[in-house]
């Protein structure tokens, strides 16, 4: 069946239900943006010029809600607790619903159990009943429960289901079998999908797919309302609790010299003893609230916690300049307790890396917080910098539409690929740059319903790391970004000779840093286990084959023939 676009979003409302505080934040929210999505629609729909979309059933299960998991979240919803996955979760059921996909929402186990026609009591049971959803939308806890209570059809089904994961899923954690023989074993991974059904807050790494959430967006009246009312001398700062603001008295006496410090901390009766009395503390806002104090405030600043949470952006798509705390070494799972058991071993660079790589100056200020002198020049700075609001693409109404949907269309983890014996890429045009040929583009074109490629191959350009270089900065550097569904083209043989790389011996083996070559030895290694291809990681002794694609400006998702 057809997809047609959905604007009624009242229906919606209804099907997310009630009762919980977690809910009434997000239908709140979904009601603040109804303006903005709706507009958004009619764009995308103008975009696909009446391409054919088809109608999914989707089951979404959103796991940390449920009383089963301990539902942490909702009660905090109030006092300041965590609200990035709320806020997310409120975009994706918008997006999924606009584009006119059939939903089913649950936030419960019997919910879910009635819901996969799971006989009531025969949860463990080894069953294969038939899945009535094309998709499923989970977390981590969601996919927990389905496991246990789907018998047999979980594996089955498995390539339906996308995993909602803030910070992603790196391949060598999501491998069973090589996560224990090699130490990437966590609480959090090992569940043997194809990488790209993770789908994270922020592009972090390519591996995985890039989800994301919206920022509310401005008309050029409020823009310009908004920038000759900024209050030069207004800076908010960001944390919404108390321990945020612990260890930081010296940076906020600076600060204080030089504007008016606001905060957003939650608190019952008394002001909290962690925020000084000079900063006048507003309480937890509603979101629309928070947003107008975004709208007059010069300064959002981070002092290193929360990681990655989409108020950044929001500031910054109000008009604020954004200063953070660069980490130097950079926090990850090795050595930060917040990151660790978190199945990837990114290196977390500053408080919000999309904001410092993605937007960065005049938005964004990386500065080191141990080097006082540095911090207080970078306020002065900030305090005679002119900026207009920005918000990236990719996070307006539209371009999370525009991503979904391309998701929804193209990305099919349960085809079983009939892949060609002879590498995909033929020709070299430099010593390290090979582009697919004519010969394989049209292959890939007549063969597209026993093998669909998606991306389209003709974004593809091989490019050779350095020695203990990942694919995902190889590609960067080029201004590309890794692509892992691209891997299985040039794992071959003839691709190492095409790059003038002399192999003395070329194994096949289990390693997510393969196909590589150990240069100095002349020993080439192709991957065997295409679970483990991964464009994050690297090592000393390998230089890596990494399959890089072009993509579309302020959409990093999505190639330049993407839609
Ligand atoms: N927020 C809010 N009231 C406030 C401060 C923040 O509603 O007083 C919202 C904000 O608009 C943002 C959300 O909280 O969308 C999550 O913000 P944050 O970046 O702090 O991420 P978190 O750590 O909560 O996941």
């Amino acid at each position: 069946m057809q997809a047609a676009f959905q604007r009624d979003l009242s229906y919606l409302l209804e099907l997310i239900g009630s009762g919980k505080e977690s809910l009434i934040f997000m239908k709140k929210r979904i009601r603040h943006l109804a303006t903005q999505w709706l507009q958004a629609s009619h764009k995308l729909e103008e975009k696909l010029e009446g391409k054919q979309r088809d109608q999914k059933q989707i089951l979404i299960h959103i796991g940390f809600l449920t009383e089963e998991s301990g539902d942490v979240f909702s009660p905090r919803v109030l006092k300041g607790g965590p609200l990035g996955e709320m806020v997310q979760w409120a975009d994706i059921l918008a997006v999924l619903f606009i584009l006119g996909h059939s939903l089913k929402i649950t936030v419960s186990l019997k919910e879910l159990q009635s819901n996969l026609g799971v006989p009531p009591g025969r949860g463990n049971c080894p069953l294969t009943v038939p899945l009535p959803f094309d998709l499923i939308y989970t977390d981590y806890h969601g996919l927990q429960q389905m496991k246990q209570h789907m018998g047999l059809s979980f594996k089955k089904y498995r390539c339906r289901v996308r995993v909602i994961d803030t910070f992603g899923t790196e391949p060598a954690y999501n491998h069973e079998e090589y996560a224990t023989l090699h130490g990437y074993r966590t609480n959090w991974g090992y569940w043997n999908l194809n990488a790209k059904q993770f789908m994270t807050m922020f592009p972090h790494t390519p591996d995985n797919s890039f989800m994301g959430f919206v920022s509310e967006e401005l008309n050029k009246t409020e823009k310009q309302f908004i920038k000759s009312n900024k209050a030069n001398n207004m800076a908010v700062v960001y944390g919404k609790e108390a321990g945020i603001w612990k260890g930081k008295e010296k940076f906020l006496a600076i600060l204080n010299k030089y504007m008016e410090i606001h905060g957003t901390v939650y608190y019952e009766t008394q002001r909290p003893p962690e925020v000084p009395a000079f900063v006048k503390n507003h309480g937890l806002l509603p979101q629309h609230e928070f947003q107008q104090l975004l709208r007059k405030a010069k300064l959002f600043i981070g002092f290193g916690f929360p990681y990655e949470g989409p108020a950044p952006l929001e500031a910054i798509a109000n008009g604020c300049i954004f200063l953070q705390s660069r980490f130097n070494p950079p926090h990850s799972s090795l050595n930060h307790e917040f990151f660790r058991g978190k199945p990837t071993s990114r290196e977390v660079s500053s408080q919000h890396p999309y904001a410092q790589d993605f937007i960065g100056k005049p938005h964004v200020w990386t500065v080191d917080y141990n080097n006082s002198e540095e911090f207080e020049a970078a306020i002065k700075a900030i305090m005679r910098t002119k900026v207009d609001p920005y918000l990236p693409y990719e996070y307006t109404s539209e371009g999370m539409l525009e991503r979904i949907h391309a998701y929804i269309q193209y990305q099919d983890f349960c085809a079983v690929a009939v892949l060609p014996d002879t590498p995909a890429v033929q020709t070299s045009t430099s010593p390290f740059i090979l582009q697919p040929n004519s010969t394989y583009l049209a292959w890939a074109c007549n063969s597209s319903s026993s093998f669909p490629a998606w991306p389209p191959v003709n974004s593809l350009q091989v490019w050779l790391s350095e020695a203990g270089q990942a694919c995902t900065s190889t590609c960067q550097q080029h201004g590309l970004v890794c692509e892992p569904e691209f891997f299985k083209f040039i794992n071959h043989k003839e691709v190492f000779q095409r790059l003038n790389i002399v192999c003395d011996s070329t194994e096949s083996e289990m390693n997510h840093l393969y196909p590589a070559v150990a240069e100095k030895v002349r020993e080439c290694y192709l991957q065997k286990e295409p679970l483990l291809f991964s464009c994050a990681g690297y090592n000393t002794k390998y230089q890596r084959l990494c399959p890089c694609r072009d993509y579309r400006r302020g959409q990093v998702a999505l190639c330049r023939d993407c839609l």
